[in-house]
C-alpha cells in the first residue's frame, strides 16, 4: 500500500518522539512493502514564529489531503503570554474542528513490566488495568462561547457547556461499538446532578443502548468516577464521556499505567482519516535532551495503521515489539526500574524498530 501521512512535529519533545515513530514506520515499511509519504505540517508555537498562526489553513488542507496525520505534541512556555485565539492549543482544536475529529479513544492500559511505576497499591493493580476512555472532542465547554466582562466593577468570565442530539449520539455509538469488540461494558461519565448537557448525554445514551442488547451500561458522576479510577480501575471497560471530564480523567487514567509517556490517541471522525498523537503534551521541561519516552507516539503511529490504514498486522508488530523491548528491560527515564537498562528516546526507537 502506498499512504500520506501529514507529519505535525510541534514543539518541545515533538519534533524527538515523532522522529522515533517514524523511525518504527520505515521499519515497518521495508518489512511489509509499504511506502508512507511523510508529508511535513507546521502547527503550534513553532507554526506561531514562522507564519503568525499557529495553523495557517494551508496547513490544515495539507492535513486534509492526506491519509492520515500524525502529532508529537504543541506548546510550550514561549507562547504561554498570547491572547487564546493565538496561542499554539488553538491550532489543534482547530485541526480537529476542520478535520471533524469528534471522538478521542485514549486506552489505559497498564503493561505488566511497568506495573511497579504504578503509583497504585499492588492489591489494585493486580486485578488488572486496561480500559479506553472515548472522548467527545470538538463540542462541549472547549467550544461553546468563552467571555469575559467588566459587571459591577469586576470582571466576569463564562464558559458555555453546549452539546446537541446528534453529537451525543455519535460518540456514544463508537463507545457501544467499541465495547462491543472488547469486554462489552459501557460507562457514562457526566455530572447529571447539576448540568442540563448530562441530563441531555444520558437521555441519548438510553436510547443508543437499544441497539446494544450485549452491553452492560451504567452511569457514574465525574467526581465518583475519579474516584473509582483510583479505587478499583478493574471495573471499567469503556469510559464515554464529554470534552472536558474526557480530557481531564484521561490523565489520570495515565498516571494510574505508570507513565504518561506510554499513551497513544486516536481522533476519527466519520471517515477512516484521524489523527494520531500520544496523549501527553510538549513536555518543556525535558525537551532537546534526548531523554523523552517515545513509545506513546510509536503506538500511536500503530493504532494509525490499524484504524485508518486497516493494517492489523503491522500494528500488532508495532505492539510485539514494544512488548519485546520492554521484556528485554529496555527503559527510557520515565520508567527506569532495577535492573533495567536506561536509554535515550532515540536508542528506545532503535529498540523498537530492531525487534520489527
Ligand atoms: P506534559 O504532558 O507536557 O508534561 C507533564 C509531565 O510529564 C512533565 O514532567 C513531562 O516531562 C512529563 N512527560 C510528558 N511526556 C513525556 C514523555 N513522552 N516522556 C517522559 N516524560 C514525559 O504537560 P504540561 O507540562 O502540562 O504541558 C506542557 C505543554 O504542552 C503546555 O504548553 C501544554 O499546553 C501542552 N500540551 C499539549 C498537548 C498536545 O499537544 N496535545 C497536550 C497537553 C499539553
Amino acid at each position: 500500500m502506498n499512504k500520506t501521512i501529514a507529519v505535525i512535529r510541534g514543539d518541545g519533545i515533538g519534533p524527538e518522539i515523532v522522529n522515533e515513530a517514524l523511525k518504527v514506520l520505515d521499519k515497518v515499511a521495508e518489512k511489509y512493502g509499504h511506502t508512507f509519504t511523510c508529508d511535513d505540517v507546521d502547527m503550534g508555537g513553532v507554526a506561531i514564529d514562522k507564519w503568525g498562526d499557529p495553523l495557517p489553513q494551508a496547513m490544515l488542507d495539507k492535513c486534509l489531503a492526506a491519509d492520515s496525520v500524525l502529532l508529537g505534541a504543541v506548546g510550550g512556555p514561549n507562547w504561554e503570554g498570547l491572547p487564546g485565539p493565538q496561542r499554539p492549543e488553538k491550532g489543534l482544536l482547530r485541526l480537529r474542528a476542520g478535520m471533524g475529529l469528534y471522538s478521542n479513544l485514549r486506552p489505559a492500559k497498564l503493561w505488566p513490566q511497568l506495573a511497579q511505576a504504578s503509583p497504585l497499591k499492588p492489591s489494585i493493580v493486580e486485578k488488572g488495568i486496561d480500559f479506553l476512555v472515548v472522548r467527545e472532542l470538538i463540542s462541549g465547554i472547549y467550544f461553546g462561547e468563552h467571555k469575559t466582562v467588566e459587571e459591577n466593577g469586576e470582571k466576569v468570565a463564562t464558559d458555555v457547556m453546549r452539546y446537541a442530539e446528534h453529537e451525543i449520539e455519535r460518540i456514544g455509538r463508537i463507545a457501544f461499538e467499541t465495547a462491543m469488540k472488547r469486554r462489552k461494558k459501557v460507562t457514562c461519565v457526566d455530572k447529571a446532578n447539576v448540568l442540563d448537557s448530562s441530563r441531555l448525554w444520558r437521555a441519548v445514551l438510553h436510547r443508543v443502548k437499544e441497539e446494544y442488547p450485549e452491553v452492560e451500561y451504567g452511569e457514574m458522576f465525574v467526581d465518583n468516577a475519579s474516584m473509582q479510577l483510583v479505587k478499583d480501575p478493574s471495573q471499567f471497560d469503556v469510559i464515554v464521556t464529554g470534552n472536558m471530564f474526557g480530557d481531564i480523567l484521561s490523565d489520570e487514567a495515565s498516571m494510574l499505567t505508570g507513565t504518561i509517556g506510554m499513551i497513544p490517541s486516536s481522533s476519527l471522525g466519520d471517515g477512516t482519516r484521524g489523527m494520531y498523537e500520544p496523549i501527553h503534551g510538549s513536555a518543556p521541561d525535558i525537551a532537546g535532551q534526548n531523554k523523552a519516552n517515545p513509545i506513546g507516539t510509536i503506538l500511536s503511529a500503530a493504532m494509525m495503521l490499524k484504524y485508518s490504514f486497516g493494517m492489523d498486522a503491522e500494528a500488532a508488530a508495532i505492539e510485539a515489539a514494544v512488548n519485546k523491548a520492554l521484556n528485554d528491560g529496555v527503559r527510557t527515564a520515565d520508567m527506569m526500574a532495577e535492573g533495567c537498562t536506561p536509554v535515550s528516546c532515540s536508542e528506545m526507537g532503535d529498540a523498537i524498530a530492531a525487534r520489527i
